[in-house]
This record gives structure tokens, C-alpha cells and sequence, in this order.
């Protein structure tokens, strides 16, 4: 394989897809020595069919809003790789979500599930729909109209959506909803349900949770004590919202999160149980502003359009959305001294940004690895549906925990090179090899 000459194909191919193609490079080049020393999978197309989804449904979603005018948005749902097990992965409702940010996610959400260690296949979906300033009954009639169309083509052993940027447990109910209605039957086609209808616990907090178990991990495995360090976290949605409970848990000070306003800086700690539920209740506002923070806490700072990255910190957690973190940033960091940064979002940071944190050898992991504990508590969500009981926090927590671990041992084992541990490569290896096992078993479908 010549990762340059497949590119090449398929830039052609899907010309202007830009996250898409970003995500695959990424992957390519990681992966590029393993799969020379296997001309099996040259013979099998494997690269070739590993890039293209299997099958993508687009649709239109009609609805109405409170003033009764009728409004049309775009759905989609990429079913990307099955190898491994059924559909898994996330709704997004964002203005910014096109055919290009799901193929992205949905091929990034293959290599995670692989990751996770059960037996999960990758999927996206979303639409452009733009949650921000809606009624509660306008994002329940979209979400019955998105499910109306999508619900044919999901089900518990065939694809299972969740939650994303957008998608709450709210959302999640709604969809469920109707789904049930549709397809009357209640099973565990969704995942990130209620707990009374069955949801898991701590699947809410899974994502960041999982981040921080991770980037436990990567501090032991290079002896820096994780109690003590001060942390940069951008946005303030639930991802952000789990990070910042587990990192305040174990010992580290939070001191900045952001919205697309601005980012809040306070210099004592984003650590009380206070402070942490206001992180909800701005979210739950539905105005996606930060701001109020520093109305509500005056010891703190809000810093109008700029990123959390220029704060001196240790430690760096991207939590927002995909290339959060440019290559300028990048820099900054460096030069302020930052020992640590785990994409909390995923492809939280650029191309050129991740090239220079392996460059300079800085202690750099990918989404992939970092936030799969989301997806993972959405597996063991799934496991629980279909044996129709429920596991207390303490049985969830360890699965979870467990779970990190061996994703991080995963990194480790593909990715160490001397003292340097480069997680981009450990993690896309990991993936890729269980995903390509299973698609050679399976022959060419
Ligand atoms: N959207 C989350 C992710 O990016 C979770 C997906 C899920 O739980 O299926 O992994």
C-alpha cells in the first residue's frame, strides 16, 4: 500500500469531503508497516474496503416548529464497518454535521469499538438541525420525525444509535420513543436510555469518566502523579461535564472550560459539587454560553472568543468538537509547559497538531482511545438489555475501568517505540488488525 496514491483516489473520489479524508490519512500512515508485512491484505481489497462505508442512508426530515412553519432538515445514517458486530455509534445534531463529519466519525467510531473489546461495529448519524434556542416540544417532534424515517434500518442486533453532541439522554428518550411505537417492541435499539426504561448507570458520565481512567494510566505508565496537576478542559457539555467530576475526583484542579462564547478561567478550581452541576444547568439552558459562569462564580474570569488552550496549565483534555485545537495551539502549549493532552472529543486536534506533539515526543493520545469508555458503557448498555437485567454503578464502574486498562494496554503494545509511547499509531494498529481480521474470516462482502 502507498497511502499517497490512495489518497489520491480517493480525494478524487469524494472531492471536498475534507474531515473524511483527514480521519483516513491519519489512519493510512499509522497503519501503512503493519499492513505491508500482511500481502493477505493487499490480496483482500482490504484498505479499499475498509475506507468506504458499507451502506449510507440520507433522508429528509420534515417537521414543524412552534410559529407552525414547516421546516426540512437533512438525516443521515453511515453504517460503516459490521465486521466486528452490529451498528454502534452516536447521533449529532449540529449545524455543522454534512455527509463528510459522519463518514469521519463513523470511520473513527469502527477502530474505538474495535478498541473496546466488544463486539461493536461502527456507525454515525445526525443532521444539520440545530438544537440552540429550540422548545422542548420543537426537538421532540424533530427527534419523532428523524426516528420515523430512520427506524427500518436499526435494531438492537442490526444498528444501535445513542447520544453525540446534541443528543442527550432527553433526545435519546424521544427517539426511543417512537422507535418503540414504530416497531413495537422494546429492546435495546438505543443505547444511553433513562434508567427507568432501560439505560445504564453511569452512561451519562461514562465518556469522561473513561477519559480520565485513560490519562490515569498514561501518568503511571510515565511516573507523573495525576493528584495536583492543574487542567485545561474546552466546553462544557456532558463529555466535559464527566471529565471534570473524575479529574477533580482524582486529585487534579480544573481550572478552565469554554463554550463557543469564550472560556471561563478560575483560578480556584472548577471543583466544588456547585460548580460542577452549574456546568448542567448552563448546558440544560440550551444557550450554549459559558459566560454566566463568571456572573454566577466572581472569582473567576471569562475570557470572550478565546480558546482555553492559552492558559498555563498541565494538562490539556479537548472536549468540544473535531479540530478544536489547531497548530498553533499546539505550540502554545508546548511553550507553556503542558506535560499531557488526551482528545477528549473526536479528532479533537488537527493534523498538523498531532504531527508536532509526536514530533516533540510530547504525551499525546487520540479520541479513539481516550473516549471510547462512552461507546464501551453503550456495550455493556446493550449487554444488559438483552439479558433484561441491570447492574449497580460498582459492577458498571469496573467494567469500565477494566475496559480503559486494556485499551490503553492495546496502545502500548502497538505503539511504544523506546521510551516514547506514540498512542496515535498503538491505537489505530489495535483497531485496524481486529477489524482486518475479521473482515478477511468474512471474505469479500
Ligand atoms: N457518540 C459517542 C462516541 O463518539 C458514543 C456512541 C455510543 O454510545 O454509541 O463514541
Amino acid at each position: 500500500m502507498k497511502v499517497n496514491d490512495i489518497m489520491t483516489r480517493l480525494e478524487a473520489k469524494h472531492p471536498g469531503e475534507s474531515e473524511y479524508l483527514q480521519a483516513v490519512r491519519e489512519v493510512l500512515i499509522s497503519i501503512e508497516d503493519v499492513y505491508n508485512q500482511h500481502p493477505e491484505f493487499e490480496k483482500a481489497g482490504i484498505i479499499e474496503r475498509i475506507v468506504e462505508p458499507d451502506r449510507i442512508f440520507t433522508f429528509r426530515v420534515p417537521w414543524v416548529d412552534d410559529n407552525g412553519k414547516v421546516q426540512v432538515n437533512i438525516g443521515y445514517r453511515v453504517q460503516f464497518n459490521g465486521a466486528i458486530g452490529p451498528y454502534k455509534g452516536g447521533i449529532r445534531f449540529h449545524p455543522s454535521v454534512t455527509l463528510s463529519s459522519l463518514k469521519f466519525l463513523g470511520f473513527e467510531q469502527t477502530f474505538k469499538n474495535a478498541l473496546t473489546t466488544l463486539p461493536m461495529g461502527g456507525a454515525k448519524g445526525g443532521s444539520d438541525f440545530a438544537p440552540k434556542g429550540r422548545s422542548q416540544a420543537e426537538i421532540m417532534r424533530f427527534c419523532q420525525a428523524f426516528v420515523v424515517e430512520l427506524w427500518r434500518n436499526i435494531g438492537p442486533d442490526t444498528d444501535v444509535p445513542a447520544g453525540d453532541i446534541g443528543v442527550g439522554g432527553r433526545e435519546v428518550g424521544y427517539m426511543f420513543g417512537m422507535y418503540k411505537k414504530l416497531a413495537r417492541e422494546h429492546t435495546g435499539t438505543f443505547t444511553g436510555k433513562g434508567l427507568t426504561f432501560g439505560g445504564s448507570r453511569l452512561r451519562p458520565e461514562a465518556t469522561g469518566f473513561g477519559a480520565l481512567y485513560f490519562v490515569q494510566k498514561m501518568c503511571d505508565e510515565y511516573h507523573i502523579m495525576l493528584r495536583g496537576k492543574t487542567v485545561a478542559v474546552s466546553g462544557f457539555g456532558n463529555v466535559a461535564w464527566g471529565a471534570v467530576t473524575k479529574a477533580t475526583e482524582l486529585g487534579a484542579k480544573v481550572v478552565a472550560i469554554s463554550g463557543p462564547d469564550g472560556y471561563i478561567y478560575d483560578e480556584d478550581g472548577i471543583n466544588t459539587p456547585e460548580k460542577i452541576a452549574f456546568m448542567l444547568e448552563l448546558r440544560n439552558s440550551g444557550n450554549d454560553v459559558v459566560a454566566p459562569y463568571a456572573d454566577k462564580f466572581p472569582r473567576s474570569r471569562f475570557f470572550p472568543g478565546k480558546k482555553p488552550w492559552e492558559c498555563k496549565v498541565d494538562i490539556a483534555l479537548p472536549c468540544a468538537i473535531q479540530n478544536e485545537l489547531n497548530l498553533e495551539d499546539a505550540k502554545t502549549l508546548k511553550k507553556n509547559g503542558v506535560i499531557l493532552v488526551a482528545e477528549v472529543s473526536n479528532m479533537g486536534c488537527t493534523s498538523d497538531a498531532v504531527d508536532f506533539f509526536i514530533e516533540n515526543e510530547m504525551l499525546f493520545a487520540p479520541g479513539k482511545a481516550v473516549n471510547a469508555g462512552g461507546v464501551a458503557c453503550s456495550g455493556l448498555e446493550m449487554t444488559q438489555n438483552a439479558m433484561h437485567i441491570s447492574w449497580s454503578n460498582e459492577e458498571v464502574d469496573k467494567w469500565l475501568h477494566q475496559i480503559m486498562n486494556d485499551i490503553h494496554e492495546q496502545c502500548v503494545a502497538h505503539g511504544r517505540n523506546d521510551e516514547y509511547i506514540n498512542y496515535v499509531k498503538g491505537a489505530n494498529i489495535a483497531g485496524f488488525m481486529k477489524v482486518a481480521d475479521a473482515m478477511m474470516a468474512q471474505g469479500i462482502v
